[in-house]
């Protein structure tokens, strides 16, 4: 029998057994099916949208980093995705202090069609041998008697369909479903995950008449309640993804109604058409303390892998897919898929950005208690260089020259500056402490302590509410 008609004759049967299943052919699950196909392993993606609709997911369209994406998937086959690479700085609209703030944003940034990305790299996965199951709904798990997750259930237009494997990963985005399922027993897998460490958002693709005199910016402004920002980022200079977002431990807001009023008001909307609305959940949290389980790997939105004050998280998606799938290799090839195997996958995660979310996080959390009138006063006050460098590196010094300038202008916002130089304090003990991430299972509890116990003082000096 060919290798066909017996996956015919498998998929008939609704059984299939490759190395590996991939939940999810979003960012994080293509990287990692393409890693693993690539060193000629059999993986399935299994995607509950149509080979249609795959790849259409919400998102503000910025990519940053795309200069350094993991190369599993050739950067050429993603490029012709980005609509507008002219994009360098941000702009953030401060209307409380009628100010404009226009900050640089270090690395390569792109504004892209999201839904052109999304099919590229199933295009780059698929090429590299993996194969895309679509209208495969993941709706439960398979566990031995030892609690090791040896497949998936699924149902594809109404029929069951059962996928045993080596390993699981799971790609299957924000409040994964299969996490639900799953018995995580004595593992480390992280549980503690609530829905009000997620941020509820939504965006729509808006075309205008005249070019934006923006096309070169990511336009931020606060919403008018605390832990929100709308945004305008320009895919062309009269294609714009609008959008805005809010932490949800916050009152709901209506996001529909809420971003038309904002374009009222914008000029250069006037007459505007609406192409295409869409919106979800994104977690804005530290990453998960571990993602790995017997027989199993949360990758991507699936394990808290997004920066929690920008909201992005194409970048750290497409690490964690590589990282998982160079991992999940590891673990087939020594036929080993225990924790202390997947270990290695946590560790580089929290090396490569996972501290530096979790040090980011803070600043998260400063901002769900503090009144928003008073940081955007002190914002406007601040040098923007040096609020891009801590926007995106959980940490920042600035000189003492400048420190005395921006403190006379600052004026009147001096209690939360205070505030804010406690909390930077706090961020880099956080940072500090993620440094020493234990290099095994067995460290992981003192760890935790450790870590819990500086996160009493974040909440201390916010005056947050505890967030975990
Ligand atoms: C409104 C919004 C704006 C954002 N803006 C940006 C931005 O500008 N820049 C940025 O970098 N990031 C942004 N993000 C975050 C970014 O979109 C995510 O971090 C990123 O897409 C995560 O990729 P992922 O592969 O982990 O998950 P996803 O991209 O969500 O992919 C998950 C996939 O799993 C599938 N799936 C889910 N459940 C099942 C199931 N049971 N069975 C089968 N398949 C299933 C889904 O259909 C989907 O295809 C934004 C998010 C939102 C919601």
């Amino acid at each position: 029998m060919s290798l066909q008609e017996e996956f015919v004759g498998a998929t008939l049967e609704g059984r299939r057994d490759p190395d590996v299943v991939v939940v999810g052919a979003g960012t994080a699950g293509c990287y990692a099916a393409a890693t693993i196909a690539h060193a000629g392993y059999d993986v399935v993606v299994l995607e509950r949208k149509s080979e249609e609709e795959a790849g259409h997911i919400a998102c503000g369209d910025a990519l940053k980093g795309a200069d350094a994406f993991p190369e599993a998937i050739p950067k050429a086959q993603i490029e012709p995705a980005f609509t507008n690479t002219a994009v360098d700085h941000g702009r953030f609209e401060i209307p409380q202090e009628d100010t404009v703030l226009e900050i640089p944003v270090p690395g390569e940034l792109a504004v892209i069609d999201r839904w052109e990305y999304g099919k590229r790299i199933i295009e780059g996965a698929a090429d590299a041998g993996a194969e895309f199951h679509y209208d495969t709904v993941v709706q439960n798990v398979l566990q031995d008697d030892t609690g090791r997750v040896t497949g998936v259930t699924a149902t594809c237009r109404g029929e069951p369909r059962t996928y045993e494997a080596d390993l699981v990963v799971d790609g299957a985005g924000s409040l994964s479903i299969l996490q639900d399922y799953v018995d995580f027993g004595d593992s480390t897998f992280d549980t503690n995950v609530n829905y009000s460490q997620f941020c509820s958002a939504y965006r729509e693709i808006v075309h205008v008449e005249e070019p934006v005199e923006w096309y070169d910016a990511l336009v931020f402004k606060p919403t008018e309640r605390a832990a929100g920002y709308l945004w305008y980022f320009p895919r062309t200079e009269t294609e714009i993804n609008v959008g805005l977002g809010f932490q949800m431990t916050e009152r709901p807001m209506k996001l529909v109604e809420d971003l038309k009023r904002d374009l009222r008001e914008r000029p250069e909307f006037a007459g505007a058409r609406v192409e295409d609305k869409l919106g979800a959940a994104l977690p804005t949290r530290r990453p998960y303390d571990s993602a790995v389980h017997p027989g199993f790997v949360a990758v991507g939105d699936a394990a808290g892998h997004v920066n929690p004050t920008t909201g992005g998280g194409i970048a750290g998606a497409a690490y964690a897919g590589k990282y998982a799938g160079e991992q999940a290799i590891e673990a087939i090839e020594s036929g080993q898929v225990d924790e202390e195997t997947l270990w290695r996958y946590n560790e580089r995660v929290m090396d490569h950005y996972g501290a530096r979310y979790a040090a980011l996080d803070v600043y998260n959390i400063l901002s769900t208690a503090i009144d928003v009138d008073d940081l955007m006063g002190l914002l406007a006050a601040m040098p923007g260089d040096k609020l891009a460098e801590a926007l995106y590196s959980g940490s920042t010094d600035i000189g003492w020259k400048l420190k005395i300038e921006a403190l006379l202008k600052s004026r009147g916002h001096w209690g939360t500056i205070w505030n804010m130089y406690q909390t930077k304090r706090r961020a880099d003990e956080i940072l500090d402490h993620y440094e020493r991430y234990p290099s095994s299972p067995d460290g992981l509890t003192d760890w935790q302590a450790e870590r819990d116990e500086l996160m009493e003082r974040v909440y201390e000096t916010t005056g947050a509410d505890p967030k975990y």
